[in-house]
């Protein structure tokens, strides 16, 4: 088991942080020198098994040889053209993703966030186009969006949105799979209903298939725009491409980002061909969105994807399994949910001091919403990777 990373190692880098950096991260103390597959090494050399990866980024894990080849064959040649001439990835990345999707079109943005702000323009656009007064967005209560001002618009969350407001407004939030609620709060002034089809960031939610059956019904009846934001639950994730698969609904915007890249900087808003005409020539656009490096290393990363999708079934079937098993014996923890290699432990009090013991014994996770254990491993995680997570939890949560 490792032993955690001397303290002056860390408290010397911190030390400058503090000084020059904005502080807005309130960090592990732990300093990551690389990776290597499903774990992360320290200043001295020590190895932690990284059950957060990236926070969902690294679904590869770290060094995979096929990321490395392509992405070292292409800095050779041309990190960055912009978008007034043409590449060879941009269009064949877009076919790809339109093709494990449904969707027709992509826009390539440099983040999650970015590439709500596209699916968001849209929206509006759309609903404005019909009707002067079709601008409302209904959204979720505990969802997570992104920081900037249209995605923390909607973004349910007090906590996040109270310092900045007045936001952009006429958005009506409704709890998740409140069947009654969105039925309400859904009308005609509708111009887009968003959800996370697995809340993220909100503490591992899955939506009912109902609840998203009801939302597309709704949607399509009061001709708003379904916006999925799988940031966070798609590209493999659930062990599907989309988490919407397996309720068998189709959106009319799918958000994705996190994994895309395997780490490198980049956000794809799809569209169906309808919702693509609300943004015709010159009304987005973006510098950074779509080079040809991080297009050319995604392409790749969807190759591998379709590979791993039954390892993300199993795996996390594995995961559930123990972790079920875990609840059981620790009374700390209240309740599991799920869905694929996105897990959550809720516990019965706030978990910030257990990411550190985590840590202490060799794993690295996230607390969210201050009471729950995030999991977001990566995709290639082995059974016996899996049973060294459940071992250390086990271990962690005997409090
Ligand atoms: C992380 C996340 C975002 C924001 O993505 P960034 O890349 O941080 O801008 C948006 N939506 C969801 C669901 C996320 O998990």
């Amino acid at each position: 088991m490792s032993p955690t990373q001397s303290l002056p190692q860390v408290e010397s880098i911190a030390q400058k942080e503090q000084k020059f950096l904005l502080q807005i991260y309130d960090r592990y103390p732990l300093v990551v020198t690389r990776g290597c597959g499903c774990y992360v090494f320290d200043t001295e050399g020590n190895r932690y098994l990284d059950a957060i990866a990236g926070i969902g980024v690294n679904a590869l894990g770290y060094s995979h040889p096929r990321i490395i080849e392509v992405l070292v064959e292409q800095a050779q040649q041309c990190i960055h053209t912009s978008n007034l001439v043409y590449h060879q990835y941009q269009g064949e990345l877009a076919e790809r993703l339109c093709a494990i999707s449904g969707l027709d079109r992509a826009f390539f943005a440099s983040s999650g966030t970015e590439a709500m702000e596209a699916a968001l323009k849209a929206v509006r656009a759309q609903g404005r186009a019909l009707h002067l007064r079709k601008t409302k967005l209904v959204a979720l209560n505990n969802s997570f969006h992104g920081r900037t001002f249209g995605s923390l618009a909607i973004t349910g969350q007090p906590k996040y949105q109270r310092p900045f407001g007045p936001l952009a407004p006429q958005v009506t939030f409704v709890d998740p799979n409140d069947n009654i609620g969105l039925a309400k709060a859904v009308t005609d002034d509708t111009a887009g209903i968003i959800l996370e089809p697995v809340l993220g960031e909100g503490g591992i939610f899955p939506l009912t298939a109902e609840f998203l059956h009801l939302a597309r019904e709704l949607a399509s009846r009061h001709h708003a725009l379904l916006l999925a934001d799988e940031t966070q639950c798609g590209l493999g994730r659930t062990g599907r491409y989309f988490a919407y698969e397996w309720s068998g609904i189709k959106p009319d915007i799918v958000v994705t980002a996190k994994p895309l890249a395997a780490g490198l900087p980049l956000g794809a808003t799809l569209f169906t061909e309808q919702a693509a005409q609300a943004l015709p020539l010159g009304l987005h656009g973006t510098t950074f969105g779509g080079g040809p490096l991080a297009c050319r290393v995604a392409i790749e990363f969807l190759s591998i994807l379709d590979e791993l999708l039954p390892n993300i079934r199993l795996i996390g079937d594995r995961l559930r399994g123990g972790l079920e098993e875990i609840r059981r014996r620790r009374p700390i923890v209240t309740e599991i949910r799920s869905a694929g290699l996105m897990l959550a432990i809720q516990l019965s009090r706030p978990g910030h001091d257990l990411v550190i013991r985590a840590l202490q014994r060799g794993l690295l996770l996230n607390c969210t919403h201050d009471t729950v254990l995030r999991l977001l491993p990566p995709y290639i995680l082995s059974s016996e990777q899996a049973d060294e997570l459940l071992r250390i939890l086990d271990d962690v949560l005997a409090v």
